[in-house]
């Protein structure tokens, strides 16, 4: 095994961290529930250990993002290819997620999704994120650093591409700093490995926290909604995903899912993409045989803006709530629900329920009360958790495909299974 090898047996320990996790956590939210125990169980057990665990995670995220970023550009070739691996990559980043959402309408429509009937929970609307305008000034922060600690990830990397540009031109006067970079940049990978052989206590202490606040019933009264939801999260997943390794690239998609599993575990029980990132680079990189070059750019930009998951929920829950206040949408409104769908994407953060809030920017702009959130919110935990992991899957499915375009995938490593 070599030092830059994931912990043994992770899947199966993060499965059964997973397993324990809602085991106890259930026992306690059923049966022991009004023990002093309980909240000591639930506050110093489970909440603290979930979120010591997403913050050793989210630790490492840019330094982790700014080393191989700059280590993979500074190594390039030539500059032109970095314009055409960011065009291939944003392009099909907006075509996902185009296409994601448009299947969650045609599925919602064949399915003639219905509203709900039951009292709605009261929800004060928060003001969605960021605009597109807002979007497009965070790419240019005024401050290095400001970027750096504020976690702007589209800040980071673009401040990141520079350095990795000028340290690219100036490597011979630097004396080759770019090897140093190289060098850092697997320190890191080092301390992500460290961080990961914690990973099923980690999810452990998540899932149990899940549990112990909300028990084991996903479906509130939303059965239909939340169905209907998962089976098109899934289907996207496994058809659409699939079908685009295959003809756009020509990759085993078993071979694919196969090895993407730890990544997608990670991200359903972090309900994070950014958090997932350090898991995500590794994985596409050390197993599906991405270049750096290209993994380093794709993924960290992916987890940012490329969120078909959560396009797909936000276009049924779209439907659901116009339903539920007896509003037929109109094709112009469908439209401009997959338009608006796309851009918010890309201005939702790569954080827990994040894609609820933005929900609002939808639902205000086809002119639905923003507070029908309320209704979905009940089962918004569990299905965050799913979309997160469409979206980390998404990342990958694009960096494979783009990789392969450019040359820059190794096959061979792809192929390997075991
Ligand atoms: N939790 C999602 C993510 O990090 C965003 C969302 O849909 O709420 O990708």
């Amino acid at each position: 095994m070599s030092i830059l090898s994931a912990p043994k047996n992770l899947t199966r320990n993060v499965l059964i961290g997973m397993a324990l996790g809602v085991l106890i956590a259930s026992l306690f939210h059923y049966h022991l529930n009004s023990s002093a125990l309980f909240i000591f169980v639930e506050k110093y057990l489970f909440n603290l250990g979930g979120q010591v665990f997403k913050n050793l995670l989210m630790l490492v995220v840019v330094p982790l993002v700014f080393f191989s970023l700059v280590s993979g550009i500074s190594s390039l070739s030539n500059m032109v290819k970095l314009g055409s691996i960011a065009t291939k990559t944003i392009g099909l980043y907006l075509f996902t997620t185009g296409l994601a959402v448009t299947t969650a309408l045609i599925f919602g429509w064949v399915f003639n999704l219905s509203g709900y009937e039951g009292e709605v929970a009261s929800f004060t609307p928060v003001a969605g994120e960021a605009s597109l305008y807002d979007t497009v000034l965070r790419i240019f922060p005024n401050n290095i650093f400001g970027a750096f600690v504020e976690n702007n990830m589209l800040g980071i990397v673009f401040v990141s591409i520079l350095f990795g540009i000028a340290l690219n031109l100036t490597d011979e006067l630097t004396g080759g700093m770019s090897k140093s970079f190289e060098r850092l940049n697997t320190v890191f990978l080092k301390i992500v490995l460290l961080i990961m052989s914690f990973a099923p206590v980690g999810v452990f202490c998540l899932m149990g926290s899940y549990v112990m606040a909300k028990g084991l019933n996903i479906f509130g009264d939303l059965a239909q909604y939340v169905v209907l939801l998962i089976f098109v999260l899934l289907f996207h997943l496994t058809v659409t995903y699939s079908l685009m390794l295959k003809f756009f690239a020509n990759l085993n998609p078993f071979i694919f899912f196969q090895k993407m599993r730890n990544v997608a575990l990670f991200a359903f029980s972090t309900s994070s993409s950014a958090a997932t990132i350090p898991v995500t680079l590794k994985t596409v990189t050390d197993d599906l045989g991405v270049k750096k070059d290209v993994s380093s750019f794709v993924i960290p930009v992916g987890a940012t803006i490329n969120m078909d998951g959560t396009a797909i929920m936000q276009g049924l829950a779209t439907m659901f709530i116009a339903s539920t206040v007896g509003v037929d949408l109109t094709l112009t409104q469908y439209a401009q629900i997959v338009l608006l769908a796309i851009i918010t994407s890309i201005g939702t953060a790569a954080v827990p329920s994040a894609g609820t809030v933005t929900l609002a920017l939808i639902l205000g702009s086809v002119g639905l009360p923003l507070d029908a959130i309320g209704l979905i919110l009940a089962v918004d935990r569990i299905l965050d958790m799913i979309r997160t992991s469409v979206n980390v899957c998404g990342d990958a499915t694009v960096s494979c495909i783009v990789a392969k375009s450019e040359n820059e995938l190794e096959e061979k490593i792809f192929n390997k299974l075991g």
